[in-house]
Order: structure tokens, then C-alpha cells, then sequence
């Protein structure tokens, strides 16, 4: 039979090693992973010219936004960045407005989804402690569950152990994972409490707030619970040296916990945020030359199993002023990508290691079957990218509604030049040539 599209002249990374390969693409599917002259016939054929492709990026921390926050983001122009950035599927956060708590407001979400999104996209959801609602929103599609120990985002308190033992033995039970923000809120809003009563309000009185020790507690907790429970876990955006020797240790000890690093916490130190001001508030913040080299470490050793973006657009008006008043976060899905190739091009990683933290690890642990390699019968995701092509950061490019970044200037070397989505190119170069809906939305 005849393939749709053959890919030939490649390296490519299949998730496990490097070869030389052309790739042939059938429905969406890759059929053959092989030298050229063993590629079946294909109605279209195209040199990539020695480029390299690798399995689909995964972005497994994106807060889409969309509905009555459309207007920092939708899911069109969430997903158009996601597809000019080089991804290929994102998992989109549940603190949206209204919150995805319901199967309802889940579905509401997917239906208005499935019109708009350029990438896949799949959805967490905040499970209430209700084992029926919770399978109930499995079935409607939730990927996964979040919880946030640091903001109320549901209606039991996640400050109590037994609430936070149960929330996650009725996910397992229901068959997903759980991710964890692991900063503990009764630290924080105690800290935040005695800095505004004494008025201050500096950009470094934020790190005051959230101190180390908020991240160790919240991590310490997640880890017991996940051993009470049963479940598995992921801690998201891991920041400090102490977070990552604890969760190193549990994994020692086989306790099925995972966690991920953003790319602001690798490349970016609490310097930073004392010189670009309010516009780099982010939670947890970013932290000391300490902290980013253990994460490096953490990452190389594979302790840190997954780089996601925290992709968190906010109108510009909204992150500047008080410092106790802005909102916490920037984009990150058109930088991600970029700042890995250029730290594999600066030998400060292995490609190797970044294949597998965007690709492989996300797609195990979030159970993306046929997702997260180049294999024959995988999904036809994936992104060929250009080692040695340049694009210097410049935010008023974004397909983001968020045009700033704090790596606004950064000369980055390493950029994606093609993403393909289901075998369909959604992106030439920094160009979005996807239509709406030529994303799917993944369920369960
Ligand atoms: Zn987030």
C-alpha cells in the first residue's frame, strides 16, 4: 500500500538512539522507520535536506487558559504557539475560569476545544473527593488530575494529609496519574501575610514568601502520600536543590514519583528577577545559582524526569504594579524548545537527555499510547529541527497573547523548523499553517 508522505534525509532521534533514516507516514501514522530505498512508495516526498527530526514534544504543564480567560488566551492561539515552539501535544491546566471540577465543564471544554486547537490537546482536571466524579471525568477525557497545595483550587483543604491521601487513592483507582504544584500554602500565606503587614513589597520580598522550605514541606507530603495511596505522582516545577535531593531519595526507594523542571528555573536565577522586575513573578520563583545547578544535575541523572514550559500567559497589565497583586507566570511554549536545542548545542546537555524529558518521559507517564517516539505504529508526531539555525527571542512575534518573555533578546541556536501533527505540517518555521481543529483532543 501507499504511504501519504515519505520523509527522507534525516537524522532521527527515535527516543532511543540516533540514525539515519527517512520516516514514511500512512493516516496519520508512521509505517516505516528506514534507509530510503526501503521506504515504501508515497504519493509525496520530502528532502529535509540532513535536518533532524525528533519524537513529538510533549508539554505536559500548559495553562491554555480560553473561555472567561480568553483574554490572556484561547485554545487557537494557545495551541498556534505550541506549533510555531515545536510541540506537538500539550496538557492543558484546570484553573481555568470556570474551573475544570465537573464532568460537565470538562466536556464543555473538549467540545469548545475540538473546533479550535491546532496541536493535541489533552486536560487535567481537580478532582473532587468523590471516587464516582472522578471516573466521570475519566471518561469524559481527563488525561490527568491537579492538585495545588499552594492555592485553594478545590473545595476540601488539600492542608490536610488525610484529604490529600484520599484525593489521590481515588485518582489511582480511577486509573491516572496526579501532578502536584508542591508548594505548601499555609508557609506561603503566613510569609506573605507578615511582609505585607510590615509593608514591604519589593520584587525579592516574592522569594521571601516562598521559601525553600514551602517547597520541601509540600514535596515531603506528596511523597508520604503517594506511598499511603498507592498512586502515581508527579511533582511539577521542581525548583530547589532541596525538592530535588528528597524526591531523589524516594526514587532510590522505588516510590512511584515523578517531576519536572521549566526551563525558567534552569536558565534563569533570582537575579534575573531582581533585574527584570515584576514580569518574571513566577511560583514557585525563580532561585539561587545553588538550586539551578543541582536542577541541571538532577535533569542529566534523570532524577528530574520532564521538562515542561509552565506556559502561564497573563495580559501585560496585569503583571505589573503591587508585587503581592501580580499575576504569577509567564509564556513559555515558543521559548522551551529553542533554550533546550541551544543547551545541547553549548554541550551544557545531551540530546539524548532532552528527547527524553520532552518526548519519551511525558508520554509514559501521562500513558500517551503511540505517542513520544519514532516508532512504526506511532502516531505520525513529531518536529524536524535545524542544530544549526538561529532565532533571537523577540516576543512581538509570539502567536502567543502574551508578547514578553523573560528571555526577550536571547540569541538561541537550535530552532524547530517543521511540526507535524498526525502526519499534517502545522508549522513552517516560525509560521502557523495548521487550521483549526487539525489538532485532536485526547481522551483518556
Ligand atoms: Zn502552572
Amino acid at each position: 500500500m501507499r504511504s501519504d508522505l515519505n520523509l527522507v534525509n534525516l537524522k532521527v532521534h527515535t527516543g532511543e538512539l540516533l540514525i539515519e533514516a527517512g520516516i514514511s507516514i500512512r493516516d496519520g501514522k508512521i509505517v516505516k522507520v528506514a534507509k530510503t530505498p526501503n521506504l515504501p512508495e508515497a504519493e509525496e516526498t520530502m528532502d529535509c535536506g540532513g535536518l533532524l527530526a525528533i519524537p513529538g514534544p510533549i508539554d505536559v504543564h500548559v495553562h491554555l487558559r480560553d473561555m472567561e480567560l480568553s483574554y490572556k488566551e484561547d485554545f487557537y492561539t494557545g495551541t498556534c504557539a505550541a506549533a510555531a515552539g515545536g510541540f506537538t501535544t500539550v496538557l492543558d491546566m484546570p484553573n481555568t475560569k470556570p474551573p475544570t471540577d465537573s464532568p460537565e465543564k470538562l466536556a464543555e471544554k473538549v467540545e469548545r476545544a475540538r473546533r479550535s486547537v491546532v496541536v493535541n490537546v489533552g486536560f487535567y482536571a481537580i478532582p473532587p473527593l468523590d471516587g464516582q466524579t472522578v471516573r466521570e471525568l475519566v471518561s469524559r477525557g481527563a488525561v490527568a488530575f491537579k492538585v495545588n497545595l499552594c492555592k485553594r483550587w478545590t473545595d476540601w483543604d488539600t492542608g490536610n494529609q488525610e484529604n490529600l491521601v484520599k484525593a489521590f487513592r481515588i485518582v489511582s483507582e480511577a486509573g491516572r496519574p496526579v501532578a502536584v504544584h508542591a508548594e505548601e500554602g499555609s508557609i506561603v500565606s503566613e510569609a506573605e501575610g507578615r511582609l505585607r503587614s510590615s509593608g514591604r513589597s519589593g520584587v525579592m520580598d516574592y522569594l521571601e514568601a516562598h521559601p525553600d522550605r514551602a517547597e520541601f514541606r509540600a514535596v515531603r507530603r506528596v511523597i508520604q502520600a503517594t506511598l499511603s495511596s498507592g498512586a502515581r505522582t508527579h511533582v511539577c516545577h521542581v525548583s530547589t536543590v532541596w525538592a530535588v535531593e528528597a524526591l531523589s531519595r524516594a526514587k532510590r526507594f522505588r516510590v512511584p514519583v515523578t517531576c519536572e523542571v521549566t526551563p525558567h528555573h534552569l536558565f534563569l536565577t533570582s537575579k534575573d528577577l531582581e533585574r527584570i522586575g515584576t514580569k518574571a513573578i513566577v511560583d514557585p520563583p525563580l532561585r539561587s545559582e545553588v538550586d539551578v545547578e543541582a536542577l541541571w544535575r538532577a535533569l542529566r541523572e534523570g532524577v528530574v524526569d520532564v521538562v515542561a514550559s509552565d506556559h502561564a500567559p497573563h495580559a501585560e497589565w496585569e503583571k505589573v504594579g503591587d508585587v503581592w497583586e501580580v499575576s504569577p507566570g509567564f509564556p513559555g511554549l515558543e521559548t522551551t524548545l529553542p533554550l533546550m536545542l541551544d543547551a545541547v548545542n553549548r554541550g551544557l546537555v545531551e540530546l539524548d537527555v532532552v528527547v527524553r524529558a520532552l518526548c519519551v518521559r511525558p508520554a509514559e507517564i501521562f500513558g500517551l499510547v503511540g505517542k513520544g517516539r519514532i516508532r512504526e505504529g506511532y502516531d505520525a508526531d513529531l518536529v524536524l529541527v535545524d542544530m544549526d539555525g538561529w532565532w533571537r527571542v523577540d516576543p512581538s512575534e509570539f502567536h502567543s497573547k502574551a508578547k514578553y518573555s523573560p528571555f526577550e533578546g536571547w540569541r538561541l541556536m537550535g530552532v524547530p523548523v517543521k511540526t507535524i501533527v498526525g502526519g499534517v505540517v502545522v508549522a513552517e518555521g516560525r509560521e502557523v499553517v495548521g487550521k483549526p481543529g487539525s489538532g485532536r483532543v485526547l481522551v483518556g
